[in-house]
């Protein structure tokens, strides 16, 4: 059974991320969508309601499940038996990160191994932070985020509909 973990703020989930957790679905047997809790971060949704948010969106996947973690990704990868850590890239701009964190993972858990899966070229520009940006001022979202998210963004901001 291949496990893989796609991790991630999903501050809120975006299309971007749908389309790596349907990609990735068809790649592993079971795919676990992990909600990082960073006591250093500022979230603009609860671990609740993220959680809540993707449980909707992998509704239609039936080898995919929702969790959440703290602490070291590796050691969460370690305990629930994942040996593959699916990251996400848009532009030039997300390289240099993801390379640094993959081989600092690497560096901390030599059996986990980390993949990349290129976005597709509709949402190489969609980013959580953006999206709230816009849906807080009022523009129009609803082809950058899944239904059930663009529900949570009005209710965040107050906005009428
Ligand atoms: P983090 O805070 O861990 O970067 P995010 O929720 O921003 O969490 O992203 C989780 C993963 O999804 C990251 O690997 C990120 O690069 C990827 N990702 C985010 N948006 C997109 C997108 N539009 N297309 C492809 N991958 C994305």
């Amino acid at each position: 059974m291949r496990t893989a973990i796609y991790p991630g703020s999903f501050d809120p989930p975006t299309n971007g991320h749908v389309d790596i957790i349907r990609r990735s679905s068809k790649l592993f047997d079971h795919v676990i969508v992990a909600v990082a809790e960073n006591p250093a971060k500022v979230y603009s949704f609860s671990v609740e309601d993220r959680m809540d948010m993707l449980r909707e969106i992998v509704k239609p996947y039936n080898n995919i499940s929702v969790d959440h973690f703290t602490g070291l990704l590796v050691e969460y990868a370690d305990r629930i038996g994942a040996v593959t850590i699916i990251r996400g890239l848009r532009a030039l701009s997300d390289f240099e990160y993801e390379f640094e964190l993959a081989l600092m993972n690497r560096h901390l858990n030599s059996k986990v191994d980390t993949i990349f899966m290129m976005t597709d070229e509709h949402y190489s520009f969609v980013r959580s932070s953006l999206v709230k940006e816009v849906a807080r001022l009022g523009g129009d979202i609803s082809d950058k985020v899944p239904p059930v998210v663009e529900k949570y963004l009005r209710n965040l901001y107050k906005i009428e509909k």
